[in-house]
Parts: C-alpha cells; structure tokens; sequence
C-alpha cells in the first residue's frame, strides 16, 4: 500500500532536512527582511588569475571538441548522443571539472565549472543535462557533501573520468515531496548491509549509468532512527534493472530511466552520511547543484541573443528590417538585456560560491527560478521574432538550404527545466521559507494555531519585542539619499531602487505575516509574487555590480555592460512594480474557490463536445506503488 504523509508531515519532513542555521552572511536573505547590504556582493571577490588561464584553458578546449566532433543535429535525430561522444567527453575531463586534482578531477572553479555548463547547453540540451546530471547530483556531490574519506577515495577518481552517475530519488508516486520515498532499504539480519527494494523514475543518466547514488528509507528500529538515507549503488548489482529508458518533449538525447531494485544488496560500507541522513543530503546537494541549472540556461540564452540579433537585423519585412518594427525590438531588447541579467546573477552567485564566505542558498535558488522562467520565456520570444522559421525544425531548415537553427528545439529543450531540480512552485516555497526565517524565529508561536496558548502568548510577546525592534528599520534607508551609491554612476539610481523596494517587500511580508497569520503558507500566489519581487531586486543589484565589476576588469565592455544593466534593471523594475499592485490585490481567492469546485466536477460542461484519446487505453493517470516490483 502507498504510505500516505499529510501535508504537516511532509513539511515537518522538510523542515528537518531544510539547512537550519545561517552561519555565513547571506545577501539574499537581506533582500527580503529589507536590509540590501551591497556589500556583500560588491567588490565582487577577484578572480585568481591562475584559476582563470586553467578556465579559459578548458572552456576552449571544450568548444573546439564540441565544434570538431559533436554533431548536435545527429543527437536529436537519434536521440541518442554517441558513445564516442561521451568517451571523449571523459577524456578532456568534462566529467570531473570541478573534483579536486587529488581525485583526479580538473580542479576548476564553481565559475568555470558553470560556464563549461554554459558552452555545452549552447552546443546541445542533452549534452548539458549528461554533464550536469552526472557533476552536480550524481553521485560526486552527495560525496562531496558527506561521505568519508574512503568512499571519496574509491568513486571520486572514478566519477571523474570513467564512471557516469546519477541520482535517484524520484518514484512513480514521489514527486515533489520527498517525505513518500517508499524505496525500502532493511538491514540485512547479519547486520552486514541493506537489501533495497522499489522503483526509481526519471533518473538522468539512469539509463547508461556505472554507479548512482539512490535515496531508500530505512526503517526505525531500537536504537536507530533509520528514515531516508543515501546509498552508493553499482548499476552492475544484482537486482538493478533499468525498465525504460524515457522520452521526452525534449532533450531528447538524454539517457533517462525507470530503475527497478528488488532485493538490491548495498554493504554498510555504502551508506553516506549515516542512517536518516538522505534527505538532509538530497537537499544540500541540489542547494548547491542549482547553480548548474541556471548555468545551461544562460548558455542557450547567449545563443538565443545571436539568432535574435542576426535574424531581426538580416530578414527584411514590410520595407525594413523586422527589428526594426517596434514589436519585435521590444523581444529584441527582452533577450538581449535578460541575457545579461542572468550572467549577472551566475557571476555574482558563482564569485560567492568560490570565496565561500556567504551563504548563498537563496542567490542559488533565485537563480535556478529566474533562469529557468526567463529562460523558457525568451526560446518562446525568439521563436516568434524567428516566425515560421522559429517553428521549423533545424534539420527541415537545413533540407531546404537554410541555416539549421534550432529554435524550437530550444523551447522543447528548456521547458523541463521549470519542472525539474524544485519545480517553480517549490522554488517559491523553498524561498519563501527562507525569506521569513527571522520572521518565524520572532513569531513562530505566536502564528502557530495549533501551539497551546502559553507559547502562542510567549510568541507574540517575542514578536513585539522583534518588531519593535525592526520596523522602523524598514522606513527610510540608503535609497532616499539621491546621492548613495554614487561610485556605481548612471547606474546607482538602480541600487537605490533596489534598497527602498527591498524594505517596501519587508514591509509587505510583515503584513502579510499579520494579516495571514498561520495561513500565510497556504497563501501560495502571495508568497510567489513576494519571492519573484525578491528575485528582481537580487537581479537588478546583481546586474549594476557585474557591470561595475566589468569595467575594472574588462574595461572595453565598460560602456556596453553600463548600458546592458541599465536596460535590464529598467525591465526588471517593471516587472517587480506590476508585482506589488498585485501582492494583496487580486482574484487569488476567487480563483482558488472556483477551481476546488472545478475539481469537484462542477463545470464538466465545459469539457464537452470532445473525445479524449488517452481513454482508448485503461491505463492508470499513474503508478501508485513505487514498492510494487
Ligand atoms: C527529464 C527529467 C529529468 C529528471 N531527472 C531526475 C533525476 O535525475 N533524479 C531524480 O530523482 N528525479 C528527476 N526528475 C524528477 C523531477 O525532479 C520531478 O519531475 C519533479 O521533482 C516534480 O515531481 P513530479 O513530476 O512528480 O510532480 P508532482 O510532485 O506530481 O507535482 C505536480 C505539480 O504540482 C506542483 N506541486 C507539487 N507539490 C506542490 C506544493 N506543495 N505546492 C504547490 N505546488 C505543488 C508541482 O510544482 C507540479 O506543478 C526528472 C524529471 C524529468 C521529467
């Protein structure tokens, strides 16, 4: 029987596994309690020149292999990338850019390893799915993030230039909440091991893997607290069978699984981290993980400003160019700017995630939400700028003897990205939680309803004393002085913007805490609207720093980077302004109403008139077991 968890068990599950304690700075968080600390990110650290030659060493290593001996074309065609392909990925370190040379990785940089992320998204959406599956949730970083010396000595070397992993947590019926994992892992009665059973979906690279790191639950027992744990798992085990290799809208190319474990035996030796700490794990390594997303977003966004440009400035309609037509300009200028506010908040993130000294679990999942939406929204523009052509496949354009670019590919390529690695919707939640950490620190009690009514009392006695404290904090800052932030130029406008509305997002978060109380969880279109205004100010102060950054180091791109922010941060803005209109004013209860009644089936007329083919079968909507092997 699938084991049910209620909703509060599902949070309390993610709320144990959530990195608790905020040992570092973290500007993010500064974005949403209203104190935008500039500092944290500006100056941004300097890059070591020594680290920056081996990057640029690879980077165009790896371009000139993609450009000799990758067709791209051919991957879609036979969704498949060759074997070939893969062996000399390994062989030029692609899939060890980031493990320490002493495991014989390439050593490189969290910001080289995003930019190689970058060349290969450009070249192939299955590429960088293969490389980023394999580095940043493989099994390389739950090893990174927690296994011993000894298992780091026996796989890193391995993952690093002859094993592909992966990484298995999803189940058929264990989607967004992993507190379901119903994949069993019981411990052997010689107390030697584990024997794993369950099924594991949609695992990148499950298809063709060598060792993989899988998440199973073990169960409680005396003296044990068993729960989700994380195993190293050779594919070549007894008992793995790969079911199905998956398809999908896109990436076509990439090796996608259905695995089946009956009665898998793991040693002791196997388990990272300890019993119960899988989650925990699975948690950190996509925290950190995340910036890859994002990374293969900007590779295809870079790509996306070319066609753009060539195309918008090249096809002639209407006696002028197209972008010359106000409509397409205008995605012109969308493209173009996002692009390089997306790059902005990679070179900010990824300075950060090198120098280690903030915490940027908030910056990284801001990156992986924005650039997953602008993502996904420029491929859509640039089809429309591309007209019918945007809709022709590469290989149609290239029978017909025209250049074969891939646009619709693109969009097909970047729409799982939405979904995968925290789907949009847990984004907002993972964020949103973060954002009103101090504020449930203050008042957890106090908006609990269901904590006794001493410690509702003794909260909103904290609570007072916090905003108290706190809320006249919120009420002028650096952003009233016309002359703050003067060493950013034409550009400080911007940060002062990004100062005030970040007190005016506290200042509504405050409320919403007040108005909401405990509900406010439950207020899902609300906290989204306060975590994207959140992620517009991150971007918009990310955007006038690198460019500021750019014009020390990179002095002739000075103008243009000055130019790049300043449109970018014009766009964002709006998009933030439209946003708080819309924080407390809309139809949010409206439509949530109507669609509880939707799915009690009370407008079913509206679905009449068609048939639906997916009933010629009798199949379930879907699996409801992952234990049924
Ligand atoms: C191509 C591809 C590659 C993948 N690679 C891997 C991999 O390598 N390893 C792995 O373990 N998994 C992988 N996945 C799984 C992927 O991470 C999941 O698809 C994702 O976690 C979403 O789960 P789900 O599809 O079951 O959606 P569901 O959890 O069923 O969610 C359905 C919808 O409801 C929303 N939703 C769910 N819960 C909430 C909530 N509490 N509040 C608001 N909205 C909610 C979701 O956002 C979504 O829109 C992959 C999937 C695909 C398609």
């Amino acid at each position: 029987m699938t084991q049910q968890v209620t909703e509060e068990q599902a949070r309390q599950v993610a709320e144990e596994a959530r990195e608790q304690d905020w040992t570092k700075p973290s500007f993010g968080k500064g974005v949403y309690m209203g104190d935008l600390d500039i500092s944290l990110i500006y100056p941004q650290p300097k890059l070591d020149p020594e680290d920056v030659a081996r990057g640029e060493a690879f980077l165009t290593k790896l371009r000139t292999y993609l450009e000799e001996n990758v067709d791209p074309l051919q991957i879609e065609e036979d969704a498949k990338i060759p074997d070939h392909v893969i062996e000399g990925l390994k062989e030029i370190g692609a899939f060890g850019i980031k493990t320490k040379p002493e495991y014989g990785g390439l050593g490189l940089t969290w910001n080289y390893y995003l930019k190689a992320l970058a060349v290969a998204a450009a070249w192939s959406g299955s590429l960088v799915a293969l490389l980023s599956a394999h580095q940043s949730i493989g099994l390389g970083e739950p090893l990174r993030i927690a296994g011993s010396e000894a298992q780091k000595k026996e796989w890193l070397p391995k993952l690093a230039k002859t094993h592909v992993s992966a990484f298995l947590l999803t189940e058929p019926d264990v989607g967004s909440d992993p507190a379901r994992v119903q994949t069993s892992a019981i411990p052997t009665e010689d107390g030697t091991g584990y024997i794993i059973n369950g099924r594991k979906l949609w695992a990148t690279n499950g298809a063709i893997a060598d060792v993989v790191v899988v998440m199973a639950k073990i169960p409680k027992r005396e003296g044990k607290r068993g729960g989700v744990s994380a195993f190293i798992l050779p594919y070549d085990a007894e008992g793995v069978t790969v079911e199905h290799r998956n398809e999908f809208m896109g990436l076509r190319g990439i090796e996608n699984s259905q695995t089946r474990l009956k009665d898998v035996f793991v040693p002791n030796e196997a388990l990272i981290g300890g019993e119960g700490a899988g989650l925990k794990i699975a948690i950190q390594t996509l925290n950190t993980g995340r910036l890859a997303l994002p990374a293969g977003c900007l590779g295809s966004a870079k790509w996306a400003t070319k066609q753009a440009r060539e195309f918008a400035s090249e096809r002639f309609q209407w006696g002028k160019a197209v972008g010359k037509h106000d409509a397409v300009a205008q995605k012109v200028a969308f493209i173009t700017a996002s692009t390089f506010g997306l790059e902005a908040i990679l070179d900010v993130s990824a300075r950060l995630a090198d120098d280690n000294t903030n915490d940027i679990r908030i910056e990284a999942a801001i990156a992986k939400l924005y650039g997953s939406e602008i993502g996904w929204t420029i491929a859509d523009e640039l089809i429309q700028i591309r007209g019918g052509r945007g809709f022709e496949t590469a290989k149609s354009l290239k029978a017909r003897g025209e250049k074969p670019v891939g646009t619709e590919q693109a969009l097909r390529d970047s729409r799982i990205n939405r979904i995968f690695e925290g789907s949009t919707e847990i984004m907002h939640l993972i964020i949103a939680r973060e954002a009103v950490d101090e504020h449930l620190a203050a008042a957890g009690d106090a908006i609990d309803v269901k904590a006794p009514a001493a410690a509702r009392a003794k909260g909103a006695a904290n609570a007072l004393k916090f905003y108290a404290g706190y809320a006249p904090k919120l009420v002028v800052g650096e952003g009233n002085d016309p002359r703050s932030f003067a060493e950013f130029g034409s550009n400080a406008k911007h940060l002062r913007w990004a100062e005030r509305s970040s007190r005016k997002l506290a200042r509504s978060t405050t409320y919403a805490i007040a108005r909401y109380a405990a509900k406010l969880e439950q207020k899902q279109s609300v906290l989204g609207r306060i975590v994207d205004i959140g992620a517009e100010i991150f971007a918009v102060s990310a955007a006038v720093v690198y460019a500021k950054t750019l014009e020390t180091e990179q002095p002739a791109r000075a103008k243009e980077a000055r130019e790049l922010a300043n449109i970018f941060a014009l766009q964002a803005r709006a998009r933030a302004e439209a946003l708080f209109e819309e924080i407390f004013d809309n139809d949010d209860d409206a439509n949530y109403a109507f669609a509880q009644k939707v799915l009690a089936g009370d407008y079913v007329g509206v679905e009449e008139g068609v048939s639906d083919p997916s009933e010629l079968s009798d199949l379930p909507m879907f699996i409801e077991d992952s234990q049924k092997v």
